[in-house]
This record gives structure tokens, C-alpha cells and sequence, in this order.
């Protein structure tokens, strides 16, 4: 056991197994700084929500989770670390406003809601949004292979994890030129990648990076150049980059619990390498249990599940409620799947430490032996 799950189990008493796909369980640690903190930020007599968004303590902050996202994810200087607010889906506007070029297609894999969604606004937008690989022949239930990279394209976007059917990149398709933009809303800072064929990556902090309320979004200097001039100004990205994210107030509480949040990974943890460990321990123990026996089924395909989103189905619809129900009552929460695919999902993000999966996975052998 890591030492900061030991600390975090101890502390589980009165907080239940928090399975939620997001908003999602923060480290305990964090929700005590918070708490500790939230009455006189840094002995200011102020509260961290009390204070401007351009006094030097917030600077600080700012700084601080903007050093970490870098140094987290080993970005160099070509990129651009911003707070934007408007969630992950202000994005899939954002990127075909601000990064489509005239006369070329815009590309997306369609991996599920969320490629779907993204797809639907450059669309609204008017660009032409092709479709160059999708799963959806198999109820986005797979990663595709062989992605067709057209260089002649604006971009290349991909979902990197897909929290609703639970499948994530193992690696992603090789774009040489061609910029690849990735929604990594619910796998950022769970694994190690290299960052550098990526133009754009952006994340909704409220599954793996803190609250919600803020989205993380990384841009890479030639993309900046793309952004139209006649675009409202807090649709552009260069507003932002420009300004640090301080061209008008930002969600300042949610970036304080970002940075919190990084700052446990890097301190308490142990960097991404340790925390990628720890994700993969979770998910084998989970897949592990769930291929050692057939009451359960893995819905994801074998070579494309993610490490993050655990998407399982019982035998009948009648079981999958009885299962939730006994679930909850035996503290375990957030485990019912999205309302458009039904069934069950584990979302094991970076704050959910084995202990939870472990009890969760005897649960589940309980719940099976209870009934012969
Ligand atoms: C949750 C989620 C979104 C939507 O995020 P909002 O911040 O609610 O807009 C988009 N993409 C992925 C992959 C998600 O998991």
C-alpha cells in the first residue's frame, strides 16, 4: 500500500468508496487543506475566495499550477498552459472557431457522446467535419485501428479516454505534421505521454484535476497563430494566452484545488510515473477479477479498455438495480452507468485508491456468492 493511500484509508471512515465518473472523489489530503485553508489563505485574514484574482497570492497560485502542469507533463516552452471557463464542451466550439483554416476538412475519431458532441460543433460552425474513423459500427465499444492521417486537414482531434464506454488510447495515431487536438478530460495526469505531437490538448478538471469549473487547455505556439482575429474576444484563444487566463476573473476556487490537486501528485504521490503505477494496479486488480469469472461482463473490448472508466454489465437489468441498491448500502457510491448506456461503471480516477477498488472488487465477489 502507498503511503498516501495509507493515509487516505484512515482517514475513510465516515466517507464512503467514491466511484463517481465526475465531479469525482478529491484526495483527502486536499479536501483538508482546503478545509484548513478556507477561513485565512497563507495567514492573509482572508479566504482564498475572498481575495482578487490579481492580488500576489492568486498570481502564486496561478503560477504554481502552471509550473506543475508543465512540469507534470514535460511541456516545453512551445506551450501554452490556460484556465478557460465553459467546461470541455465549450471546447468542441472553441477548437473549430479558433483553429479550422479555410478550405481545409477538420478530422475527428468518433469514439462515443463526447467525439460526437465535439463533431456536432464544428458542424454547427459550418466547417466540414469529417468523420476518418469511428467505432460506432460496435456501440463505441473499441478503439479504431489504422487512422486514416490526412496531412491536407486542419487537425486531427481525438477522445483519448471515454468515460461513458469506457475505452482509452493505448497510444495515439502517429500525425506527423498534421496537429492532434485531444479531449483528455477524463484521463489528464493519469499516465505518461509524449506531448509533442499534440498542438492542443484540453481537459475538464472535474474528473481527474480538481472541481468543476475550470478547464484546462495546453496550446502549442503554431496553433496560436490560427486564431482568427475577428473572433469575439473570450472565444479566442490568444485572449488568454496573452493575458495568463487573466483577462477577466477566472474560476480562481477551482484553480486553487487544481493546483492542490497537482501539487499531491507530484509531492504526495510521487510524480506521474508513480501515479500511473497506481492506476494500472487498480485496473488490473478490477479487469483481473472481472475475466476470472462470468457473472460480471466487461463491456469494453479487451485491447482498448481504459484505466480509468470500468464499464461492466450483470446478467439481467433486474440484477444491475439490485446491485447499485446493495452497493450503496454497503458504502460504495457513483457506481451506476451514464444514463445513455445503462448498466455499471467504476470510474477509478487518480484519487481513488486501491483500498476502494479492493473493497469494491469483494463486494462484488459477495454479491455473487450471496446468490449460489
Ligand atoms: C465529462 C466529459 C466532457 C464534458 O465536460 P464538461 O466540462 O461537462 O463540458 C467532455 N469530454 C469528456 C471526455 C468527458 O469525460
Amino acid at each position: 500500500m502507498t503511503a498516501y493511500a495509507d493515509s487516505q484509508e484512515k482517514k475513510m471512515t465516515q466517507r464512503i468508496y467514491n466511484f463517481n465518473p465526475g465531479p469525482s472523489t478529491l484526495p483527502l489530503i486536499v479536501l483538508e487543506q482546503i478545509k484548513h485553508e478556507v477561513l485565512d489563505f497563507h495567514g492573509s485574514g482572508m479566504s482564498i475566495l475572498e481575495i482578487s484574482h490579481r492580488s500576489k497570492e492568486f498570481e502564486e497560485i496561478l503560477n504554481d499550477a502552471i509550473t506543475r502542469t508543465r512540469h507534470l507533463l514535460g511541456l516545453d516552452d512551445t506551450y501554452h498552459v490556460l484556465f478557460i471557463q465553459g467546461g470541455a464542451s465549450l471546447q468542441f466550439s472553441m477548437i473549430p472557431m479558433n483553429l479550422a483554416v479555410s478550405g481545409k476538412p477538420v478530422d475527428y475519431v468518433n469514439t462515443g457522446t463526447w467525439a460526437t458532441k465535439a463533431i456536432k460543433e464544428a458542424r454547427i460552425l459550418g466547417k466540414d467535419a469529417r468523420v476518418v474513423a469511428s467505432s460506432e459500427d460496435k456501440e463505441f465499444t473499441y478503439i479504431p485501428e489504422n487512422i486514416p492521417i490526412d496531412p491536407s486537414a486542419a487537425y486531427l482531434h481525438v477522445t483519448s479516454n471515454n468515460t461513458i464506454r469506457g475505452t482509452q488510447y493505448r497510444s495515439f495515431p502517429e500525425t506527423g505534421a498534421l496537429p492532434l487536438l485531444s479531449d483528455m478530460s477524463s484521463d489528464i495526469f493519469s499516465r505518461r505521454f509524449d506531448p509533442r505531437p499534440f498542438g492542443l490538448i484540453y481537459a475538464g478538471a472535474q474528473k481527474n484535476a480538481g472541481p468543476a469549473g475550470v478547464t484546462l487547455v495546453i496550446i502549442r505556439d503554431d496553433l496560436l497563430e490560427r486564431v482568427p482575429r475577428d473572433l469575439p474576444t473570450t472565444l479566442k484563444y490568444t485572449t488568454y494566452s496573452e493575458n495568463r487566463s487573466l483577462y477577466n476573473t477566472p474560476p480562481c476556487f477551482a484553480i486553487y484545488v487544481c493546483d492542490l490537486v497537482l501539487k499531491w501528485i507530484e509531492e504526495t504521490v510521487g510524480g506521474l510515473d508513480r501515479m500511473e503505477t497506481a492506476n494500472n494496479q487498480k485496473s488490473e486488480l478490477l479487469y483481473g477479477y472481472l475475466d476470472s469469472q462470468d457473472f460480471y461482463s466487461g463491456t469494453a473490448r479487451q485491447d482498448s479498455r481504459s484505466r480509468m472508466n470500468v464499464t461492466f454489465r450483470l446478467p439481467t437489468p433486474e440484477l444491475e438495480q439490485q446491485f447499485l441498491a446493495e452497493a450503496g448500502t454497503a458504502r460504495l457510491g457513483g457506481l451506476k452507468g451514464h444514463r445513455s448506456v445503462g448498466g455499471c461503471r467504476a470510474s477509478i480516477y487518480n484519487a481513488v485508491t486501491f483500498e476502494a477498488v479492493s473493497a469494491l472488487v469483494d463486494f462484488m465477489k459477495d454479491f455473487v456468492a450471496k446468490r449460489g
